[in-house]
């Protein structure tokens, strides 16, 4: 039997029966509770009703007043210590905050969650105390906005062969940015962005790439195009070129050429179980909407509900996005309690959550039948919103092998992905198609079915 460094190995080789056992000892505390109910009701509040119908009338607009009220209740601050101003907390809460705030508007979401995982984080964690200062306070306080400019034209799943390139002006003891970031989530609305630069050769012994905190009113900045999405509004994406940029020295966050293992890796590793969050308040959604309409649409004499081919279809989107949860809520534990390989459950995570979020609206979608294709249906929406999850923050092939990498079985990520379409109506007992214990874990914790919203 291995022993030591190699045993804890082994324990993460997250095998059928740990997996289980995960499953089942997770239990929401009173206070997690709490804090659910609380973000869900920021839905019914004026300031999201209107962010929501700004979103959905202006698409690529950066949605500055909404998070501006997001921020006076605390959630840009939530990666952020409190000694700048930040509202701290736990990755278990960041995960139930996400879910929630998806579950209501997804591409708002994708914005709260820019500003929170993906630019105070590593500010948080990297930056200099001046660059706390000048940064932090500010954006907790929904004074300034940040984007995390990292894909490139050229370089996107690849993303270690970044291009844009700084280099070193002796006489200014700066650097001078140029080049191209494509697919930058709300840059036409940050006052700063977290660049990545080429700075050195990859094979120099370090990584050659170097992270900027580049103020965006700056000389040669120019938002290039908001790509037309085809859903989440609320989260414009944008071409940003940079042109002969002169920033000065001291804009270094972390170190000369050690920005990809030094800040953007560890960044993203963190943010993956933000991105699963998402995914998870994305098909709960879309269930919500397929049960709501279940037991609004006749047929046959009764309602579908009573059909049971579409109560079957309910109970699976129900057991998916229980399975899915639980998956983050192990990744965020993981995290909390500081073991340094949580980042393959995260990436587990990603991936299913987000396969099941691509997967599910498109069932609940089918569950409505042809009113569900019009845009005057909110589930169009959510589906709409949905495939881009399995792409963004490392798409599927990345998860897999981040996820193989940290010791999680093929078998495992096999018996947890989602069934195809169809395959669900091709079977007596859907526990055929999904592992038992985690439908005995999602149905046992999660009694969804009161919670649909009509
Ligand atoms: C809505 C949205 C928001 C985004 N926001 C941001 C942001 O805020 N900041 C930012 O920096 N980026 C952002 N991105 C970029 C996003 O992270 C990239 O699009 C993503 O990483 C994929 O890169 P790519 O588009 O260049 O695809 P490519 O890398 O060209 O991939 C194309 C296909 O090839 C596959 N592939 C590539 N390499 C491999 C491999 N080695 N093995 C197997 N398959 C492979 C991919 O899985 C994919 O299916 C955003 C993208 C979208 C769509």
């Amino acid at each position: 039997m291995a022993q030591g460094p190699e045993r804890k190995r082994d324990s993460y080789e997250v095998q059928i029966a740990e997996l289980d056992a995960a499953l089942s000892a997770f239990k929401e505390t009173e206070s997690d509770k709490e804090l659910r109910e609380w973000v869900r009701g920021l839905g019914e509040q004026e300031f999201f009703k209107k962010g929501i119908e700004d979103a959905s009338l202006d698409p690529g607009a950066f949605p500055r007043e909404f998070l501006q009220e997001v921020a006076k209740v605390g959630l840009t601050g939530l990666e952020i210590s409190e000694e700048y101003g930040g509202t701290p907390m736990t990755n278990l809460e960041q995960a139930i905050v996400m879910e929630e705030l998806a579950r209501i508007h997804a591409g708002l979401a994708l914005s709260i969650l820019v500003l929170n995982s993906l630019t105070a984080y590593e500010i948080n964690r990297f930056g200099t105390e001046a660059q706390k200062e000048k940064y932090l306070r500010a954006m907790a306080e929904g004074r300034l906005f940040a984007a995390f400019a990292l894909t490139e034209p050229d370089a996107g799943t690849d993303a270690k062969n970044i291009q844009l390139k700084a280099i070193y002006d002796e006489e200014r003891n700066g650097f001078v940015l140029n080049g191209r970031k494509r697919f930058i989530t709300g840059a036409n609305g940050a006052d700063v962005f977290v660049v990545a630069t080429r700075t050195g050769a990859p094979d120099s012994g370090e990584d050659g790439i170097t992270a900027f905190l580049v103020d965006s009113d700056l000389e040669g900045i120019s938002i290039e195009k908001v790509e037309p999405k085809a859903g989440q509004p609320g989260s414009p994406l944008c071409e940003i070129l940079f042109q002969d940029t002169f920033v000065p020295a001291d804009a270094i966050l972390g170190k000369l050429n050690e920005g990809w293992y030094g800040v953007f890796d560890p960044t993203l590793k963190h943010s993956r179980n933000w991105i699963a969050a998402q995914g998870v308040g994305l098909e709960q959604r879309a269930q919500d909407l397929a049960l709501g309409y279940s037991y609004e649409r006749k047929a046959f004499g009764g309602y579908l509900k009573d059909i049971p081919v579409h109560s079957a279809t309910v109970d699976t989107l129900r057991i998916q996005a229980g399975i899915a949860r639980a998956l983050t809520r192990i990744a965020a534990q993981a995290e909390d309690s500081g073991d340094s390989r949580f980042f393959a459950l995260s990436s587990l995570s990603k991936l299913i959550a987000c396969d099941t979020a691509a997967m599910n609206p498109l069932e609940a979608m089918q569950l409505h039948g042809g009113i569900g294709y019009s845009l005057e249906m909110e589930i169009a929406k959510v589906w709409l919103a949905s495939p881009v999850l399995r792409i963004y923050e490392g798409t599927v092939p990345v998860q897999v092998s981040i996820a193989k990498k940290g010791g999680i079985k093929k078998e495992t990520m096999r018996l947890l992905t989602p069934p195809k379409l169809s395959e669900t109506y091709l079977v007596d007992d859907i526990r055929e198609i999904i592992h038992p214990g985690a439908i005995a874990f999602a149905l046992r914790e999660y009694e969804l079915a009161g919670q649909a919203e009509k």
